[in-house]
Formats: C-alpha cells, structure tokens, sequence
C-alpha cells in the first residue's frame, strides 16, 4: 500500500494530536467494541478494525508515537523490502493488551529463542540528513547455518522430541497442598521442546554461522542526530532456528563548516566589516542543497540582525515545504590596522561623537540582553 493512501492515526482514533493516553486508551476501547469482527457484521468491519488497531498500537505506546509525530506515516525505512519500523505487530494483541491489560508469557514460536538485536553506528553528511540518502552497510553477523538449515542437527539427522517435557519446553508441577502450578523451564531441552543427538558439524550444533552481511539503508529526509533506524529481522537469527532480531542503525552527523540546524530551521553567521556595516552591501551567502543566494544588507547594519531565505530550510516531513535559512549578522572589528587603515579610522573618529553609557531608560541593556537570551 502506498503510504500516501494510509489515514492520519489520530484522524482513525478521532482524537486531536494533544490526547493523553487515556483519551486515546477510551477513544480505541469505543471503537473496538463497535467494530469488532464478532460483533459488527458490516463487510468494512474487519479492514476498520484493523486500521483501528494498528492506529491504537502506534499512539499508545510512547515511543512509537514520538516517532509517528516526527516522521507520520514515512517513518524511517518504510518502504523497502523485510522494513517494518513498527514491528509489525499482531493487530489482535492490543485488544487484550487494552481489555485485560497485557497477556505477558512465553511466546507463540515454541520456546525458540530469539536472536540479538544489533546496533549499527552510521555517521552521514549534515546534507544526507537533511535530505534523505540510500548508504551500504556491512557487518558481521550469525546467520542460518546453511548445512543443518539451522536447527542444529547433522544433515541426515532430525531434532527429535525432548523426552522430559514432551516438547512443550516447560515442567509443571502441582504443589499438592495448595491448588497452584508451578511452570519452569525444561532443564534438558532448555525451553526448546528439542534435543539434538548428532549436533551438526558445521555450526556445533547452534544453527547459526557468522558470515558478512551487506544492505542498503534508506534514511528518509529531515533526520537529526541520534535518530535511529530501526530494520526488522536484519538483526542476528536465534539460536536452532529461533527468529531473527532487529537491526538498530544509530545516526550520527556531521557537523556543517557554517550551517547549525534547529528543527526545519538552518542559521547561519555571516560576518561583515565595519565599512560593510556602516555603507550597507550585497552579499552572495550559500543554501543548503542549492544555488547561492543574494542578499541586501542595508546601511547601519548591527550585529545581531536577522535576515531570513524563506523555504531555504530543512523539508518537512508531514507536510510540503522547507523552514527558513535565518542569516546572522555579526560585525567584525579589525584587530589589526595597516598605517593606512589607522589614518582613516582617525580622520573618522574627528567626525563622530564619542560612546558613552548607554540609555537604559527604555530597558536598553537589559532588554537586548533578554533579547539576545531569548528570556
Ligand atoms: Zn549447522
Ligand atoms: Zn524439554
């Protein structure tokens, strides 16, 4: 399905984006009774009540909603193959996670355990992040053994049944007094329900050999440092045939020679000479991603002001558009004088009034400096 085509999560919950859990807890509870398959028997019922719970799985968790919010439906690494940011999760979990508030227990794959999840450093260009880039990775890591197909056993050989638990992976016991059951985990299988009796030669027995591991990595636009990126089932596989983990890559970026970032915003410092200053000029100042751009700066120009590029920013990611480039001036007194320099600055000096204490009555000092504080 096309991302486009998907509804705004908040619009399915008929919730506003500032809804606290508990709204957004109601709002699903409301829905889910009215569009459960069993009750409701409307065609749409079904295609409804998912796209409800899958509304619900994203906005009640925090993490998850965080991310919805930055990157909507685009979240990073949607769209390739085997992507799945949200870790696809069965839409009919929530509903008891909702009604009786989680199931908790061992999962459904039969006490397999799964593989490592594993993290991945990536630094980029302060421009890839801001407007998206396809990047290799390559790393190591334990993958099916090919030889046994991973569960462990000698090609010719089969894992067969554990014969203490029956294959269930788990040992219970009634204590006789009370009526309560104990559940461990099977010490023989160690919760694989499985024992292996010739362990395959290629990978002793674990299912897993460790071999290099190349992808692409697609890294939307408008990410910011430390985001992450999260790729379904690229992280190691389990052990004896156990799923596999998930890949983290972790963002790092590098910083710009003259461009800071803030948000959708870009600032950056341009510095003029007094004479610049004073007589006003026109001044060529980079984009990002683009052409350079002229600028006037007018007469008695001051340190500090603000000229601003709009839509030379960073793209949105909800919505289309870019932020503003803002343009912050500062004037450079010259630290150093040619012979020549000094004679001019003292035949200007002639003509000027001397500084002095500033006027503070209309909170001059205090005020700029609450200005420039931002407080
Ligand atoms: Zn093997
Ligand atoms: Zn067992």
């Amino acid at each position: 399905m096309a991302a486009g085509a998907k509804r705004d999560y908040y619009e399915v919950l008929g919730v506003n984006q500032n809804a606290t859990g508990e709204e957004i807890k109601k709002a699903f509870r409301r829905l889910a009774r009215q569009y459960h398959p069993d009750v409701n028997k409307d065609p749409d019922a079904d295609t409804k009540f998912k796209e409800i719970n899958e509304a619900y799985e994203v906005l009640s968790d925090e993490q998850k909603r965080a991310m919805y919010d930055r990157f909507g439906h685009n979240v990073p690494g949607s769209g390739g193959a085997g992507y799945d940011p949200f870790g696809g999760a069965d839409p009919f979990s929530s509903i008891f996670d909702a009604f009786f508030g989680g199931m908790g227990g061992r999962g459904a794959r039969g006490g397999l355990q799964r593989g490592a999840d594993l993290r991945y450093n990536l630094t980029i260009t302060f421009e890839e992040a801001i407007f998206g880039a396809e990047k290799d990775v390559e790393f190591r890591r334990l993958e099916v053994c090919a030889s046994c197909k991973g569960n462990g056993a000698e090609p010719g050989t089969e894992p067969t049944r554990c014969p203490k638990c029956g294959g269930t992976g788990e040992i219970r016991q009634r204590a006789p007094l009370f009526n309560m059951v104990t559940v461990t985990t099977c010490d023989v299988c160690s919760g694989t329900g499985r024992v292996i009796s010739i362990p395959c030669r290629e990978c002793n027995g674990d299912g897993r050999v460790s071999r290099k591991r190349k992808l692409t990595v697609k890294i939307p636009p408008g990410v910011d440092n430390n985001s992450q990126i999260r790729i379904s089932g690229e992280g190691e596989t389990g052990p004896q045939g156990g799923p596999n983990g998930n890949l983290y890559v972790a963002l790092q970026i590098k910083p710009h020679s003259y461009f800071v970032r803030d948000g959708n915003n870009l600032f950056m410092e341009l510095r003029l000479n007094v004479a610049q200053a004073a007589l006003g000029d026109e001044i060529e100042v980079p984009t990002i991603g683009g052409e350079a751009e002229k600028i006037r700066i007018p007469p008695g120009t001051q340190t500090g002001q603000t000229f601003t590029l709009r839509g030379k920013g960073v793209p949105f990611l909800r919505h289309s558009g870019r932020g503003d480039q803002v343009i912050v001036t500062r004037v450079l007194v010259p630290e150093k004088l040619t012979d020549q320099q000094r004679k001019l600055f003292q035949e200007l000096q002639s003509t000027m009034p001397p500084g002095g204490p500033g006027d503070n009555r209309d909170g001059g000092l205090f005020g700029r400096l609450k200005d420039a504080l931002g407080i």
